[in-house]
Parts: structure tokens; C-alpha cells; sequence
């Protein structure tokens, strides 16, 4: 990324329509990435923007820049194969917590543990909005969903309990009714250097009914309003984390800056001077193939 860029909202503009629902709280998520990358000057070029399959995949064409819309529950390996290619280039991901938490969380739970270099956002609606409301890890117990109408049996998963247990580099949560404060945390994950840990607590109101926009409203606060918080405390930060019903504490959990980030542990990149897709060599695999064919 250069310093003095002059990046502008308008050079992440799309003439496509969006075709989400009304009041979704993708509108509101694509409203911040796109003032987060403008204010950390992550110009188009030198910017990946990697979507999953769902709600928050339907967005992959309704931004401007280099984007790569993946298959479902696979967004994570594509991106962090692009971030260890080349670190000049800001990857980004988003997936929703059906695809995340449920095909793809073998995935995250490495990612987690390689510290790639990228940021990856998690779209929580707590279903799978974009199949028509089945239920998804995060549902809640007893949740009624068309997947499930006397109501979901499955203990839901605690996502940032699950990171937080990994010993992750930086955890944030935040909302998608709040521009501003969603703006400022994707800010802090671009900006650190490994893997970068997101959740969005995003509004569904076509089928999540039982947290809708103000359910959250009523609950959250940032770890900054609280007396002495120390977001270098893993203890602490699983400790404020836990808690998903009452009162929900959102902003940056964790961030540990002084864990290398994948390429800087790896030991033969140690002294490389380029990035590894400068070092890829036009070459033949026929006498690989051949050995296959006899
Ligand atoms: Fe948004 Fe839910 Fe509609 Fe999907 S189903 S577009 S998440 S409101």
C-alpha cells in the first residue's frame, strides 16, 4: 500500500444492484469495509476482496476492485493462499457463519493458528440466510427455523470462545448497525499484521427474528468504555467474550502485535528479498505426468 495514495470511496463503486433484503445488515457491512479501506488507503489495486458462498457472497460484484467469489465454505484457503503469494497485495475475506463455522471451519481453525496475514470478517446473521432460514452453527437452542420448526436441539457455537481458545493474534467484534464503529475495528484488523479475526453481529430481519436490530442495541459496549481494559489480556478478553445474552462486548478483544505473522516464522523465507509469486518460473510437469502414464 502506498503512503500518499488518493484513494476514494468511488474507486470501490459498483453499478451492479444490490439484491439483498431490506434493512439487511450487508448494506451497512459493505458501507464500512469500503470507508475502512479507503481511510487505510488500500488502493484497488493492491487490495483482495475474497467472498464466500451466501448473503455476504451476493455482494462480490456490488463492489469495484480485484474480487474472487469462492466456493462454499472455502473462502479462507483461496485468501490465505494469496496473502502468503504476495504480502504488497491487502487480502481480505468474508464469510457468513453457516459457511464459516459449518463446511469451512477447519479452515478457520487453521488459519487461526498459521496467522496468514489477512483479515477475515465473519457475517453473523445466525442462520443460513441466503438457502431461506436453515439453521446454522450459531442458532440459537430452540430457535424455530424452516430447517428446524420445533426449534434447534444443537448447543450453537461460541465463535469467539472457538478463536479465542487458539491462541489468536487479534479478535474483534462489532455490529452491523453501527457504520462507524464497524469502520473503525475492519481499520484496526487491515492494519495488523496476521490474522485478523472479525465478527460481525449481522442483522437478518427476514429470518433471524429472535435478535433483530435493537435486541443488540440494547446490549452491546465497547471493551474501551470499560475501566483498565487491557485488549494484550487474552485471560481478560475470554473472560468479557463470554457472554452472548445479556451483555455483548464488542471493539477489539485481543491483538497481540508481537507474534510474527506465517511468512516471518517460516524459516527458508527468512532472508527473501522478493515475495514468492516474483519467484514463480514458467515450467513443464510432462516428465512428471509421463512417469504416471507408463
Ligand atoms: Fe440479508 Fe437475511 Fe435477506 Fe440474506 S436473508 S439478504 S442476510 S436479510
Amino acid at each position: 500500500m502506498s503512503e500518499n495514495c488518493s484513494c476514494s470511496f468511488h474507486d470501490y463503486y459498483s453499478d451492479n444492484i444490490y439484491t439483498w433484503c431490506t434493512n439487511c445488515g450487508n448494506y451497512g457491512i459493505h458501507a464500512a469495509v469500503k470507508r475502512a479501506l479507503v481511510a487505510e488507503c488500500c488502493e484497488p489495486k493492491d487490495t483482495l476482496l475474497c467472498f464466500d458462498i451466501g448473503c455476504n457472497g451476493n455482494g462480490s460484484d456490488k463492489i469495484g476492485g480485484y474480487r474472487y467469489h469462492g466456493l462454499h465454505g472455502r473462502v479462507i484457503p483461496v485468501a490465505v493462499g494469496a496473502a502468503i503469494a504476495n504480502r504488497r497485495v491487502k487480502v481480505l475475506a468474508f464469510g457468513g457463519d453457516g459457511g464459516t463455522l459449518g463446511e469451512g471451519i477447519n479452515h478457520l481453525i487453521h488459519a487461526v493458528r498459521g496467522n496468514y496475514n489477512m483479515t477475515f470478517i465473519l457475517h453473523n446473521n445466525l442462520n443460513y440466510g441466503l438457502t431461506q432460514g436453515q439453521a446454522s452453527p450459531t442458532t440459537k437452542l430452540e430457535m424455530k427455523m424452516n430447517s428446524s420448526p420445533d426449534g434447534v436441539s444443537s448447543t450453537p457455537l461460541h465463535p469467539a470462545r472457538m478463536i479465542l481458545s487458539l491462541n489468536p493474534t487479534f479478535v474483534a467484534r462489532t455490529f452491523s448497525g453501527d457504520i462507524n464503529h464497524m469502520t473503525e475495528v475492519i481499520r484496526r484488523g487491515v492494519r495488523h499484521q496476521g490474522f485478523s479475526f472479525i465478527e460481525i453481529y449481522q442483522n437478518c430481519p427476514t429470518y433471524n427474528k429472535a435478535t433483530p436490530h435493537q435486541w443488540y442495541q440494547d446490549r452491546i459496549y465497547d471493551v474501551s468504555t470499560l475501566p483498565d481494559y487491557n485488549a494484550r489480556d487474552l485471560n481478560r478478553a475470554r473472560e468479557v467474550a463470554e457472554d452472548l445474552e445479556n451483555k455483548i462486548a464488542v471493539g477489539v478483544l485481543y491483538e497481540n502485535p508481537d507474534e510474527p505473522e506465517f511468512l516471518k516464522r517460516v524459516a527458508n523465507r527468512q532472508n527473501a528479498t522478493t515475495e514468492l509469486v516474483d519467484e514463480v518460473k514458467p515450467g513443464s510437469i510432462e516428465s512428471i505426468l509421463n512417469r504416471f502414464n507408463q
